[in-house]
C-alpha cells in the first residue's frame, strides 16, 4: 500500500483535495484512490469494479463536455455508425462486441482530434413487438418502449460514449414522418408503384403472415393452418431503376469492403437483360384487364416473339387459370407490333435451369407447335434499330434495365400493424392518392388490444381507415399496409445528423458537413439487403441533390460472431447445457444419460444453450476487461470465442500497468538517492524513446490501415513492458519514462476507459507529471504523436530482399535522392562488400513506402548471387553450431 500523505512535495493543492475526499468518503468504505488517497497494489475484480463505480458517470460527463467542445470548431469530421439494434429486450454478447469496437474507435479518433459523431438508436418497428402484443396482452408501443429503456441502461452501464442527443427511434412520429416523406418523393419521382404479388395467407385467421410466420411445413405459426399464396396488391419501390448504378458503384469503394462487394454485385446479378412491362388484354373481349412483366435478355425476342411463355406458379396461371391445351384465356397486347397480340401459354422451360429464383414470364415460342414458322421469316433487328426500340421503350417506362434475370423490385407493403403506415389514401374516383406532405405523417394508431381475426389489424381500424381524398376531397380510405421495416433503417444515419430538424427528415447542409459515414460496423448478415437498401437510398437521395455523394458508407467493418462453447448430444442431438455436462472425463459425456457430447464452438444464442448475459458477463469480470475481451487478441472480424483461458494475457497486462503505476508513484513518493551513472540514464532513455515511438507508429498503423484494434492492443501491451523493462530507478530520474507512462495510459484509455481514468490520477499524484498534464483528465489529453527526432527507416534491399535498415532523420529522407540514399547505404560494410567497387547508380530503385519507410533495392545479378551463397553459408553455421549444442547436451 501507498499512502498519498507521504509524497511530500509541492502538490499542497491536490493533497488538499485528496484529503478532502478521504474525509467525505469515510463512510462509504471505497478502497480506490481517488477516494482514500491510497494506492492498493492488489488489483482484483472488486477493485476494478469500484474503479468503474466511480469514474462511469465522470467519464461520461467529462467525454459529452469534450464532445461539445467540439463541435463547431472546423475540426476535421470523423462519423463512427454501428448498426442500431432492434429493441428486443436484451443486449447480447454480439451487441457487446460491435459497440465495444465503435466505442474504441470513436473515443481514439475523438482523442485524435476529430468532430466525432457516434450516435444511437433503435430499429423499432417490426413483427416480435406486434407478437408480443398478440401474446402478453401488452401493446406494442409500451413493449418497445420499455425493451428500450431497459437496453439503453445496459449500454449505458458498459460505459459506452455515445451521442444520445442524436438518438432515433423509428416507431416514433418524429421519426416515421420522414419515412413517409421520402416515401412521398419516391412516389413522385416515379419510384413508388402499386402491383399485385403473393403473399402467403392463412386461411384460418385470414390473415396475412410475414414469411417467419410460416414453419417449414408451410404451416402458419398461429392456427396451423396450410398457408395459402394469394394475390394483393402492393407497394414496390423501384430499385431496378438504379440496379446498374449500384453495381457500378461498387467499383469505386476502398478496399476494405471485402468480400461485401462480390456479395453486393451477386445479389445484384449480372446485367444481362430489361425487364419490360406488359398490358394482359381479354382473349375475348380485347379489353385490358390486368398488367404485369416479362424479362427480356434481348430486344430481338421481342421482335420475334410469337407467346408468352409462363411458369405455373406465376401471377398469371393464378389469375387467368388455362384450359387444356396449357392456354390461358388471356392475350398480351405486343410492346412494339402495337397490331398484334401474343397468347399466353404455361410452359416448363420458363423454370428450368437456376437462374430464376422466382417466377419470371419470357417470350418465345408457342409449345409443341410444328406447323408455325411464320415468325422466324421475320428479320432480325439491326444494332441500330435495337438501340432505337430500347430508347423509345426505356423513354415511356415500359423497359426497364439493363437489369439481372432474378432481381426484383422492393416489395415494401407489409400487412403488419407495427410499422410506418404508407401515406396513401384509396379514392373510388381517383384511385391512390398520395397523402399530401403538409398532412403528415399519418400517424399509427397506438392501440391497447390488437387481434388477429381482422385481415390486417389496420384494416380493422375502421375509424382510423375513414378519411377524406386529397383530390377531390370525397370520401376515401387509408391504406393499411405498412412499410418494411427495411424502409426505416435504410436512411437514419441521415437522420442522426440532424435528429432536430422539424422541415426536412435533415439538411443538405449536415449531411454535407458529416457524410459519408467514415466507418460502419455491423453483422455480415446486414450486407445483403440493408446495405443494399441504403445505398439505393444513397443514390436516389444523391440524385434529388441533398446528398453530396451516392456512396453512404465509406468504410465497412463487418465483425465476426461471438462463440461460446455448445454441448450436444451425440445420441439424441439435442443442446445441452454447460451444467448437464461431465467434463472430468477425457471426453464430456451427459450427465443425465452418460451420452457422449460433442463440443463445438459456435455462435452464441438461446437455442444452442451456449450463451451469456453480458450483465453476467460485467459481474464476473467488470466493464473493462469485458470490453478488452472483445477487442483482444482476435481481429474485429474474426470470430470471438468466449474462452475465458484467452483471456489472462489481457488481464495480465491490466496487472501489470497497475503495478507499473504502483511502483512509480511508490519510487516518487520514497526518493532514493540515484546510483545510475548519467550514461546509463541516457541509454535508457534512448531505449524508452525508441520504444514508445515505435510502439505509437504501430497503434496508429494498425488503427489507420484496418482498424485493427486488437494489433493496436499487442503494440500497448508491448510498450507497457518495455515500461517495466528499466530500473526501476528510472522511474523518478527520467522524463523519458514519464512520458512513456504517460502516453502508454492515455492510449490505453480508449480500450479501458475507467481504469486508466485511475491510473492516471495515480500519476497525478507526482508533482513532475502533475506539472506536465496540468489539471486535464486524460480523456481530456491530445493523442500522442509520435516525435520528430525519431527516425525513420531506410531499408537496402537486394531484389526486394532485406540486407540492412540505416535509420535516418525523418526531414532528411524526406527530400533524399537516389544517389544520397546510395552514398549512405555505401557507408555500410555489408553494402560495400556486395557493390565491390563497380558503379551501380544507375541499378538502384528508390521507393518511399510511408512517412516512416523508404527502401532502396540494389538490381545487382552478380550481388545478389553472392549475398544468397552467405546467406546459406549463414543458414548452415547456425545450423551445425546447433546441432553440435545439442550433442553436447
Ligand atoms: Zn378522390
Amino acid at each position: 500500500m501507498i499512502c498519498i500523505h507521504r509524497i511530500g512535495r509541492c502538490c499542497s493543492r491536490r493533497m488538499l483535495q485528496l484529503t478532502e475526499s478521504i474525509l467525505r468518503s469515510n463512510s462509504d468504505r471505497r478502497r480506490i484512490f481517488n477516494v482514500t488517497g491510497i494506492w492498493d497494489a492488489k488489483l482484483n475484480v472488486d477493485t476494478k469494479k469500484e474503479i468503474e463505480r466511480y469514474w462511469m458517470e465522470r467519464v461520461r460527463q467529462g467525454e459529452d463536455s469534450m464532445r461539445r467542445q467540439n463541435a463547431n470548431q472546423n475540426k476535421s469530421k470523423y462519423y463512427v455508425l454501428s448498426m442500431f439494434p432492434y429493441p428486443s429486450g436484451k443486449l447480447h454478447m454480439g451487441h457487446v462486441r460491435v459497440y465495444a469496437i465503435s466505442d474504441t474507435l470513436a473515443r481514439i479518433r475523438r482523442m485524435q482530434g476529430y468532430e466525432v459523431i457516434h450516435p444511437m438508436g433503435w430499429d423499432a418497428f417490426g413483427l416480435p413487438a406486434e407478437n408480443a402484443a398478440l401474446e402478453k396482452s401488452m401493446p406494442a408501443h409500451m413493449w418497445t418502449e420499455s425493451n428500450i429503456k431497459h437496453m439503453k441502461e445496459q449500454m449505458l452501464n458498459m460505459g459506452f460514449q455515445f451521442d444520445w442527443d442524436r438518438e432515433v427511434r423509428t416507431c416514433d412520429e418524429s421519426y416515421y414522418k420522414w419515412t413517409q416523406y421520402l416515401f412521398l418523393k419516391l412516389y413522385d419521382a416515379g419510384l413508388a408503384y402499386q402491383k399485385e404479388a403473393f403473399v402467403n395467407w392463412d386461411p384460418v385467421d385470414k390473415t396475412v403472415l410475414a414469411n417467419e410466420q410460416v414453419d417449414e411445413k408451410g404451416c402458419s405459426w398461429r392456427s396451423g393452418a396450410p398457408v395459402e399464396r394469394r394475390l394483393l396488391k402492393q407497394w414496390f419501390i423501384k430499385t431496378s431503376h438504379y440496379a446498374k448504378a449500384l453495381r457500378e458503384g461498387l467499383n469505386t469503394v476502398p478496399e476494405n469492403w471485402f468480400d461485401i462487394v462480390d456479395l453486393q454485385k451477386n445479389w445484384i446479378g449480372e446485367l444481362d437483360g430489361y425487364r419490360i412491362k406488359l398490358e394482359v388484354h381479354n382473349q375475348n373481349t380485347s379489353e385490358k384487364c390486368y398488367e404485369s412483366d416479362a424479362f427480356l435478355r434481348d430486344i430481338s425476342e421481342l421482335h420475334k416473339a410469337e407467346c408468352l411463355l409462363v411458369p405455373n406458379d406465376h401471377e398469371l396461371c393464378t389469375k387467368f387459370p388455362p384450359d387444356i391445351n396449357r392456354k390461358l384465356n388471356v392475350n398480351i397486347k405486343h410492346p412494339i407490333r402495337k397490331d398484334k397480340y401474343l397468347p399466353v401459354y404455361i410452359s416448363e422451360e420458363t423454370k428450368s435451369g437456376v437462374y430464376f429464383e422466382q417466377p419470371n414470364a419470357m417470350f418465345g415460342r408457342i409449345p409443341n407447335d410444328t406447323s408455325s414458322n411464320s415468325e422466324s421469316e421475320v428479320t432480325s433487328l439491326t444494332e441500330e434499330e435495337k438501340r432505337r426500340v430500347t430508347e423509345s421503350l426505356s423513354a415511356s417506362g415500359v423497359l426497364s434495365g439493363p437489369i439481372s434475370g432474378r432481381f426484383r423490385d422492393w416489395l415494401i407493403s407489409r400487412q403488419r400493424y407495427w410499422g410506418t403506415p404508407i401515406p396513401v389514401v384509396h379514392c373510388d374516383k381517383c384511385g391512390a392518392v398520395p397523402v399530401s406532405y403538409e398532412n403528415l405523417p399519418v400517424k399509427l394508431p397506438l392501440l391497447e388490444q390488437i387481434s388477429m381475426r381482422a385481415g390486417s389489424i389496420l384494416a380493422a381500424q375502421d375509424e382510423w381507415i375513414r378519411t377524406k381524398c386529397p383530390k377531390c376531397n370525397g370520401e376515401a380510405k387509408r391504406e393499411t399496409d405498412t412499410m418494411d421495416t427495411f424502409v426505416d433503417s435504410a436512411w437514419y444515419y441521415l437522420r442522426y445528423l440532424d435528429t432536430e430538424n422539424s422541415t426536412k427528415p435533415f439538411s443538405p447542409e449536415a449531411a454535407a458537413k458529416y457524410m459519408p459515414v467514415d466507418i460502419y460496423i455491423g453483422g455480415k448478415e446486414h450486407a445483403l439487403m440493408h446495405l443494399f437498401y441504403a445505398r439505393f437510398f444513397g443514390y436516389f437521395l444523391h440524385e434529388q441533390g441533398v446528398l453530396p455523394q451516392p456512396e453512404p458508407f465509406h468504410q465497412l467493418l463487418t465483425q465476426g460472431f461471438v462463440q461460446g462453447q455448445s454441448f450436444r448430444d451425440k445420441v439424441t442431438g439435442k443442446y445441452l447445457a454447460a451444467t448437464e455436462v461431465d467434463l472430468s472425463g477425457p471426453s464430456p459425456v451427459a450427465k443425465a444419460t452418460g451420452n457422449e457430447v460433442v463440443a463445438e464452438w459456435e455462435k452464441m444464442s438461446k437455442s444452442r444453450l451456449n450463451g451469456l448475459s453480458p450483465d453476467d458477463a460485467i459481474a464476473e469480470y467488470g466493464v473493462d476487461s469485458t470490453r478488452l475481451f472483445m477487442l483482444g487478441n482476435i481481429a474485429p472480424r474474426s470470430h470471438r470465442r468466449w474462452d475465458p483461458t484467452l483471456f489472462e494475457g489481457l488481464i495480465k497486462w491490466q496487472y501489470y500497468l497497475w503495478c507499473v503505476v504502483n511502483d512509480f508513484i511508490l519510487r516518487n513518493t520514497s526518493r532514493k538517492p540515484c546510483t545510475l551513472t548519467s550514461e546509463e540514464i541516457r541509454k535508457h532513455e534512448e531505449t524508452l524513446f525508441d520504444n514508445r515511438n515505435y510502439h505509437l507508429k504501430g497503434f496508429d498503423d494498425a488503427i489507420d490501415r484496418f482498424f485493427g484494434l486488437n494489433m493496436a492492443l499487442t503494440k500497448l501491451q508491448g510498450l507497457t513492458s518495455s515500461l517495466r523493462k528499466v530500473p526501476p530507478m528510472m522511474m523518478e530520474n527520467s522524463p523519458e519514462f514519464r512520458r512513456a507512462l504517460e502516453q502508454t495510459i492515455i492510449l490505453s484509455y480508449p480500450f479501458t476507459p475507467h481504469f486508466a481514468s485511475e491510473l492516471w490520477t495515480g500519476i497525478r499524484a507526482v508533482p513532475e507529471v502533475a506539472a506536465e498534464v496540468e489539471n486535464r483528465e486524460v480523456w481530456e489529453m491530445d493523442w500522442p504523436k509520435i516525435d520528430k527526432e525519431y527516425k525513420a527507416d531506410l531499408v537496402i534491399q537486394l531484389y526486394g530482399e532485406d540486407v540492412t535498415t540505416i535509420k535516418v532523420h525523418r526531414e532528411v529522407l524526406k527530400n533524399m535522392s537516389s544517389e544520397q540514399a546510395l552514398g549512405l547505404a555505401l557507408e555500410q560494410e555489408v553494402v560495400r562488400k556486395l557493390v565491390g567497387g563497380s558503379n551501380v547508380s544507375d541499378r538502384i530503385r528508390l521507393s518511399k513506402q510511408t512517412e516512416f519507410e523508404t527502401l532502396l533495392d540494389l538490381r545487382l545479378p552478380d550481388a545478389a548471387k553472392a549475398w544468397k551463397k552467405q546467406l546459406k553459408a549463414e543458414k548452415a553455421e547456425r545450423k551445425a553450431a546447433k546441432k553440435l549444442k545439442v550433442q553436447a547436451a
